[in-house]
């Protein structure tokens, strides 16, 4: 097991497209880090570029106290699993598995013996002769994650190995893959485009958009504190909403209306100044328009489209043709058509001078 460390890590592809910009990161020994962006963002390049299976075109890699930029990929003692599994069709389970530890020439009965162990654990021990096209999707998952952990090796790149299965056994094989990182303290960079997922599974996280890093923290830190409006827009399960605003003295104008400045804002904002005011749906709180009309530190506008969340709604109003959205709980909930007021929760609101 071991550290992984990027140095001004670039990767330009033939024909121009700069995937990596002089990336730096450190991911601890045993961390379970999640890296995410939107599609095209890099990811997928910088996972392979970490294995080896790209070669930089500045900087480098570190794995370990190893410099390892100019090893072959299977000097790297990493194991990677791929999107859509790259099981071999024409190997039953116990061979798939067994796979990697055929290549590092360890010998048959030991090679079974290992896979079966690993599969085992899985769940998969009563499968090990059928071959791919007789598994569902979970269980192809599972196979590829057996031939992973059967390598032993020194970390473990994920590529959104998830996205292939339905919601259910999506959330089922998340809350697995986590216990079995701890359990087995491998060092892990586990790549996503789904907010949810790294926030759910990671120790730490990096939000990446066109190459570089927008961000890196605790899901707690990115979620809390998203570092600009890209990262503010990208995370939540609901959009934050990001309005454009003028320092006003104390309170800021925001689509026609006067809100407090936020805390994490206080002392640092100068009278005049344009920012975007960022407050999550979840952090707004909706109530309906109070008998005597006053609307002092809220959003006053008129309630357009409500959908149902679950345990809460989701309430779009329009302020001022401004779109504002609140989360509301269950049974709260206002009809399309009724005027009410979002207060922002000064202690959850956030400025960003970058919009
Ligand atoms: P992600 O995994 O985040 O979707 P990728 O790492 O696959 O992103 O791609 C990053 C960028 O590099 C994209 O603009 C993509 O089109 C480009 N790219 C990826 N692979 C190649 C390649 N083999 N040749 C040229 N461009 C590539
Ligand atoms: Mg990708």
């Amino acid at each position: 097991m071991a550290a992984i460390e990027l140095r001004r890590l670039t990767k330009v592809y033939p024909g121009g497209v700069k995937a990596l910009d002089a990336l730096d990161l450190v991911i601890p020994d045993g961390e379970f880090f999640a890296l995410l962006g939107p599609s095209g963002c890099g990811k997928t390049t910088l996972l392979r570029t970490i294995a080896g299976l790209e070669t930089a075109t500045g900087g480098a890699v570190v794995i370990g106290d190893r410099d390892v930029t100019s090893v072959q990929p299977g000097g790297r003692d990493i194991a990677m699993v791929f999107q859509d599994y790259a099981l071999f069709p024409h190997m039953d389970v116990t061979d798939n598995v067994a796979y990697p530890l055929r290549i590092k020439k360890v010998a048959k009965a030991e090679r079974h013996r290992r896979a079966g162990e690993v599969a085992a654990r899985l769940g998969l021990e009563r499968l090990m002769d059928r071959r791919p096209g007789q598994l569902s999707g979970g269980q192809q998952q599972r196979v590829a994650l057996a031939r992973v952990m059967a390598t032993q090796a020194q970390a473990f790149l994920f590529d959104e190995p998830l996205s292939n299965l339905d919601a259910r056994l999506r959330l089922e094989a998340r809350t697995f893959l986590k216990k079995l990182q701890r359990e087995l303290g491998v060092t892990t960079v586990f790549v996503t485009h789904d907010q949810a997922e790294a926030l759910a599974m990671a120790d730490r996280m990096a939000v990446m958009e066109a190459g570089v890093i927008r961000q890196i923290g605790t899901p707690a830190e990115v979620f809390q504190r998203p570092a600009n409006t890209f990262v503010a827009g990208f995370i939540g399960s609901t959009p934050m909403n990001l309005l454009d605003a003028v320092v006003r003295g104390d309170t800021l104008e925001v689509a026609g209306c006067a809100v407090p400045v936020p805390d994490a804002a206080a002392g640092l904002l100068a009278d005049g100044e344009k920012v975007v005011y960022g407050v999550r749906p979840e952090y707004n709180a909706y109530a309906p328009k109070p008998a005597d009309g006053s609307s002092e530190g809220a959003l006053a506008g008129k309630v357009v489209i409500v959908e149902n969340l679950g345990a809460s709604h989701l309430v779009t109003l329009d302020v001022n043709d401004v779109t504002v959205q609140a989360v509301v709980p269950e049974g709260s909930e206002p009809a399309v058509g009724d005027e009410g007021f979002a207060a922002p929760r000064r202690d959850r609101a956030l400025v960003y001078r970058d919009g």
